[in-house]
């Protein structure tokens, strides 16, 4: 009787995972959550050359704790994809990095660095690690300049960073205001990193700082930017050369990384899944309510949605979420029209707005979005 019972209930359970796989496979597989790791510097940018005691540079060190982390997340987070901005020693631009993250529809961007402390002295050591912000500090300063001092390196700079103007109070606020959606996500990550750093890797760590950098202001996804320690500071610099330091570099960050997913990487899958499921083979019909709009700002601050507000621009409108409001510019069903609006709102000066669908008056990712229209 027992006997048949257990039985029972085992071939109960294998309907129920043979039809749940059926039922998963006939479906697409949900969509991994995917990270975007950018090593900085590259080629002949070679980064901070540290006390000059080695042949390596930032760029090496950046490159091999980069990879190294890549490798332990896919061997150890099913479900989560790692992509690089560079895989080995070449120099792509910031503009670049920033822009290939934005078209994979990456969940998260971590750029790796190592600091280095102006002048002789060699003094400063320990980590940070950076989210986008404003600050006046003036040693926060000095890695920004230095980090996003690699633009000049580039060709064409002066064009392609024309817009770019850390300096100016205006451009930073419409930066911020642009980014405003991330921050919390890229603060609550910026904070496991160093909170790792100073117990696993039992570092000195100087911990989580804003400022702007162009790989975090220009990233639309939550996006953090760490100095693993400073090359000018002799024993750091031993140690980041070290493979011991590195590989505990690179855990720590794993384990930090590791707590983030746990935390998001559901929500994705889950919603992600639910938007896969809409666009299988159904045809999709008007009741779907497929809208676009141009989000132009998002601020803690409620603005009247008056044109003198938003440089001009008419049809603003606000929606509040999560305790920030969100500003919109146009809203149309067709897809030509939004993108001529996302003209029109870069053209006005929104140079960071971009194009954002809902259906059924839930916002789904473009990418789903496009799909649905193709159909
Ligand atoms: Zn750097």
């Amino acid at each position: 009787m027992k006997t048949s019972r257990i039985l029972l209930f085992v071939s109960f359970i294998i309907v129920l995972t043979f039809t749940g796989c059926n039922h998963v496979f006939g479906q697409s597989e949900v969509e991994p959550f995917l990270i975007m790791i950018d090593p900085g510097h590259g080629g002949r940018d070679g980064g901070t050359p540290g006390t000059g005691r080695y042949k390596t540079t930032e760029k090496h060190i950046a490159l091999d704790v980069s990879l190294a982390l890549g490798k332990m997340i896919e061997s150890k987070l099913p479900n989560v994809k790692v992509r690089y901005t560079r895989k080995k020693d070449v120099f792509p631009s910031l503009n670049d990095r920033a822009r290939v993250a934005n078209h994979s529809d990456v969940d998260l961007f971590i750029s790796i660095h190592c600091n280095a402390q102006p002048g002789k002295r060699g003094t400063a050591y320990g980590s940070e690690t950076y989210v986008l912000g404003i600050t006046k500090n003036k040693q926060n300063l000095e890695v920004a300049k230095r980090e996003n001092s690699v633009i000049s390196l580039e060709d064409n700079y002066e064009e392609t960073y024309k817009d770019f103007n850390p300096n100016s109070h205006e451009s930073t606020l419409a930066l911020m205001l642009a980014q405003e959606d991330y921050l919390d996500h890229s603060i609550e990550l910026a904070s496991y990193i160093e909170n790792e750093f100073k117990h696993t890797a039992k570092r000195k760590t100087r911990g989580v700082k804003q400022n702007i950098f162009y790989v975090l202001a220009y990233t639309y996804m939550p996006s953090v930017l760490v100095e693993l320690g400073f090359l000018t500071h002799k024993k750091e610099e031993d140690f980041l050369n070290s493979k011991k330091g590195k590989a505990v570099m690179t855990k720590s960050l794993f384990n930090a990384v590791k707590k983030y997913v746990k935390n998001h990487a559901q929500a994705v899958s889950v919603s992600e899944n639910s938007t896969e499921t809409n666009s299988g083979n159904r045809e999709i019909t008007n009741a779907d309510n497929l809208i676009f709009k141009v989000q132009i700002a998002a601020s803690s601050k409620s603005l009247e949605t008056k044109p003198y507000n938003f440089k001009g621009l008419n049809n603003v409108s606000r929606a509040k979420e999560n305790n920030l409001y969100k500003y919109f510019y146009g809203e149309t069903s067709n897809y030509n029209t939004i993108k001529k609006l996302e003209e029109e709102a870069k053209t006005a000066g929104f140079k960071t707005g971009y194009i954002v669908a809902f259906k059924n008056g839930k916002k789904i990712s473009l990418t789903e979005a496009l799909k649905t229209t193709a159909n």
